[in-house]
């Protein structure tokens, strides 16, 4: 079987794949009401937060949609930080639902810099929320969340966080760090497929709340809150993903989140440093490179599509390629959720196979 190392979706255990085979069961009963309740408080554990968080049917999309229209109202001012390809897509769905968007990008390959986001904040006091990736998975940059966020709230702004590619990979203590809303995805970090988005609300968000009039109904926090007080979901869940994730989070509370952490510190150096012994430079700045992404630039005759297919054909490891402008230019390599040092190895024994064949060094 091939072995998946894209940014997610991510491979999932048997013991994951097996817990969706179960029967379904009544989602307003209370065997589900159970499952929902345990998985919330131990969702909670690895947000680090005592926040409400919610389970969304809905991709990691859905969330960051779920966050905007739940927080804000048409008209309203709101500062986007951006360094790729979902940092851009973040500003859409607000310029979408009609928030008067001011974009702050930075280079792809480079993280946002504090300073400039505050020269931002000060030009505009009207600003009300402001939106930021923490991990960028088109270019595999992390930002500095901790100092982006003490910035944010130095000007008392709402802080909305796409955290898809980072939570439960990459250290996010959202109280600490004082995160208003916090968006995950399932097929990420957390070892289950695609089709649930998880989501944290501060109670500085619930009181936007009370006031956002963006149109929403699928993604209201407030049915939300309502059903998750019943153990329900407001509307039918994906109930063979929430079977995942439960297993999921039980091997994953087993683990222990620090041992997560510290795992991908250590697969994110590895990977790095296996990709520069192969002669690769890096595409993201290294003092701000993902442990839970690596892009790798081009160099010399270096086809990467030809790489990509090589690597898919001759060793079964399917890599990803670039986003958009940054197609044929870099190819990433996933390592988030389920993954060991040996999966890794494995794969830049392969490159080390395939890069010649792909015009690299020769
Ligand atoms: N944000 C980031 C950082 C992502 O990596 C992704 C998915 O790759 C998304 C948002 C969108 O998530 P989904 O594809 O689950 O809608």
């Amino acid at each position: 079987m091939a072995q998946l190392r894209i940014p997610g979706p991510t491979p999932c255990p048997d013991e994951v794949l097996q817990a969706m085979t179960k029967q379904m069961i009544n989602h307003r009963g209370p065997e589900f009401a159970q499952i929902v309740q345990g998985i919330t408080d131990q969702l909670k554990t690895f947000f680090q937060t005592e926040n409400d968080v919610f389970i969304l049917t809905g991709s990691g999309t859905g969330g960051l949609e779920a966050a905007v229209v739940n927080t804000l109202s048409p008209d309203d001012k709101v500062l986007s930080i951006s360094i790729g390809v979902f940092g851009d897509r973040f500003a859409t769905i607000a310029r979408t639902f009609g928030a008067e968007v001011t974009p702050l990008n930075f280079e792809w390959g480079k993280a946002a810099d504090v300073d400039e986001i505050r020269r931002a904040l000060e030009a505009d006091t009207a600003i009300k929320a402001v939106l930021v990736t923490h991990n960028e998975t088109s270019t595999g940059v992390t930002n500095d969340l901790e100092a982006i966020s003490a910035l944010i709230k130095e000007f008392d702004k709402l802080i909305l966080v796409d955290a898809v590619s980072s939570l439960s990979a990459i250290d996010l203590p959202v109280d600490k760090w004082g995160c208003d809303v916090v968006v995950t995805g399932s097929q990420k970090g957390w070892m289950v497929p695609p089709g649930l988005a998880m989501i944290s609300i501060s109670e500085a968000a619930w009181q936007a709340h009370a006031q956002a009039k963006m149109p929403r109904f699928y993604w209201d926090f407030s049915k939300a809150k309502i059903y998750l007080e019943k153990g329900q979901t407001p509307w039918t869940p994906g109930m063979p993903m929430v079977f995942a994730l439960a297993k999921a989070l039980d091997m994953m509370a087993k683990e222990g989140l620090f041992n997560i952490l510290a795992r991908h510190i250590k697969i994110g150096q590895m990977t790095r440093d296996g990709v520069k012994t192969l002669g690769l430079p890096l595409f993201a700045d290294e003092k701000y490179a993902s442990n839970s992404v690596t892009s790798v630039a081009g160099a010399g005759s270096l086809n990467i599509k030809k790489l990509i297919t090589i690597m898919r054909e001759e060793h079964g490891i399917v890599l990803g390629g670039g986003q958009l402008t940054l197609g044929g230019k870099i190819f990433r390599i996933g390592h988030m959720g389920f993954v060991s040092e040996a999966d890794i190895q494995g794969v830049l024994d392969a490159l080390k196979i395939a890069l010649p064949k792909a015009g690299f060094g020769g």
